[in-house]
């Protein structure tokens, strides 16, 4: 793990109605409870729909809400879309973009989602920017090579430790329970690193987080998130319970400590 404070998000997905704000509101409890012994920052992203009221439910403590995409452009004639400024005026600190879910079934290419990043940091939000290999590129041993290019591929301008984030999805490790070894997850790291470096520069890539996703849980937080370079989690399923995403956030707090 590097020196950065680490993040923990957590990607609701399509989940949730208004009825699931009280986990919202659990975990508000339980990160108050916890106190500064919470040494991570806390995200959750619920749908577009709960962002205003997940907002207001935060309000005062250090829980940041974040949205799961958004458009590229900041408004016009886009029937159903949502863009990063409506996303900042609902309360939104951040935007997942590129996750495997919206490149795989929205087609969605590098070009698209840096666009879509430029917009975001447009709009003074932080960018959450997904890449990760299918279990096909896995196999293959193409993961370097792919999620190298990804991610330069979808790197906005004037990128900096404090507007991105990025996040290493390997696609396989998706809600499936399966999870990379700690030396594959180390080595990925290592390369987004070492690539963020040049792309940017060595200085900036030592701020950036580095978050690791898929499949992570209470019971392999600690060492999935102790991995040099690894600097927080990408958590779907195991966010949705407060009680599970307040389990992963103490894991990784007491392993930061
Ligand atoms: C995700 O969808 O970003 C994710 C990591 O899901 P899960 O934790 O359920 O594997």
């Amino acid at each position: 793990m590097s020196q950065i404070r680490p993040l923990i998000a957590g990607n609701w997905k399509m989940n949730g109605q208004r009825a699931s704000l009280h986990e919202i509101e659990a975990l508000r409890k339980g990160v108050a409870e916890a106190g500064a012994a919470l040494a991570v920052d806390i995200m959750v992203c619920p749908p577009a729909t709960l962002i205003a009221a997940a907002a207001a439910a935060v309000e005062g403590s250090p829980i940041l809400i974040g949205a799961q995409d958004c458009h590229a452009k900041a408004s016009g004639a886009y029937t159903g879309d949502i863009s990063a400024p409506m996303l900042a005026d609902s309360g939104a600190k951040a935007v997942i973009l590129g996750h495997s879910e919206r490149r795989s079934l929205h087609g969605e290419r590098d070009v698209d989602v840096r666009a879509k990043a430029d917009a975001v940091l447009a709009a003074g939000l932080q960018a959450i920017i997904c890449v990760g290999e299918t279990a096909g590129e896995w196999r293959l041993g193409l993961t370097l090579d792919v999620v190298g290019r990804q991610l330069s591929g979808s790197l906005p301008q004037g990128a900096t430790g404090a507007n991105i984030v990025i996040a290493y999805e390997p696609i396989w490790a998706i809600g499936t329970g399966l999870t990379p070894t700690v030396a594959d997850v180390s080595e990925v790291h290592r390369m987004i690193r070492e690539k963020l470096g040049s792309i940017l520069s060595p200085a900036i890539a030592e701020q950036i987080r580095i978050l690791y996703g898929g499949s992570v849980k209470p019971d392999n937080t600690t060492e999935l998130l102790t991995i040099p370079d690894v600097d927080g989690a990408l958590v779907g399923g195991a966010s949705l319970l407060a009680r599970d995403f307040l389990a992963i956030i103490s894991a990784q707090s007491s392993s930061a400590a």
